[in-house]
């Protein structure tokens, strides 16, 4: 075995803004390291760059829209986070341009977070391949974390009173190669798999998805596995 991943622990950290496509992004592993934050009082704020309209081949996007945003909602609360802002970048159509950078950034000055969550960009991932969606938005989190600090990049921002900020960390889901992991207990564990089953119809329209309080525990346990505890949630950290 190689060495262990070491412990991801959250001192000096007050707030987290996690940055992902789609509705359930946020949902496979991710999410019970969220549990873990707010249940040691870090205010953390999901950022959704599309309201994955385009998810459920049955449905109308109209439709879709609606139901994935309560979903997300309920998946929300059950690992304690109060604040989700849904964007309306096309589902499936995310380009990484600078409207989608310049969005992120002013999202990270109103929200001022110590930690950035945000998906890998990577092409190949543990599931196959990567979606353009999380590739894209992976990267432009990436730049618009530094765009944020620059006073002279989107100067409408300051206009509009939003002064710039730096992040102090970014930690990257489903990456690769992890550098560091959250350790997840058995009532985050349990959270997790709640935030995951909360999206109950979009589930439901895939036929071949596994049940979440099967696949949910095995994600962590491979966490667990690399970090020398029971549950794990992984990240590939960057320090700034
Ligand atoms: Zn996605």
């Amino acid at each position: 075995m190689g060495t262990q991943l070491p412990h991801l622990n959250f001192d000096g950290i007050g707030r987290v803004l996690c940055v992902v496509a789609h509705p359930d992004d946020m949902e496979y592993g991710a999410s019970a390291a969220v549990a873990e934050l707010t249940d040691a009082g870090v205010e953390v704020h999901y950022l959704l760059i599309t309201a994955g309209e385009a998810g459920i081949r049955e449905m109308k996007p109209a439709e879709t829209v609606a139901l994935r945003r309560d979903e997300q909602q309920e998946a929300c609360a059950v690992v304690g986070v109060n604040d989700l802002e849904i964007l309306d970048f096309p589902d499936g159509l995310v380009e990484n341009n600078l409207e989608l950078r310049q969005a992120i950034a002013e999202h990270i000055r109103k929200v001022r977070p110590d930690v950035v969550i945000t998906m890998t960009w990577e092409l190949t991932v543990g599931w196959g391949l990567n979606h353009a969606d999380h590739r894209n938005v992976g990267l432009a989190t990436v730049d618009a974390i530094r765009d944020a600090d620059n006073p002279w990049l989107f100067t409408e921002l300051a206009d509009a009173g939003l002064a710039p900020w730096s992040t102090k960390q970014l930690w990257v889901t489903a990456h690769n190669e992890p550098n560091a992991a959250v350790r997840v207990g058995e009532k985050a564990k349990d959270r997790a798999v709640q935030s995951l089953a909360a999206h109950k119809i979009y589930l439901e329209s895939l036929p071949d998805h596994m049940a979440p309080e099967k696949f949910i525990p095995e994600i962590l346990r491979g966490g667990g596995e690399a970090a020398g505890t029971e549950y794990a949630a992984p990240f590939r950290r960057y320090e700034f």
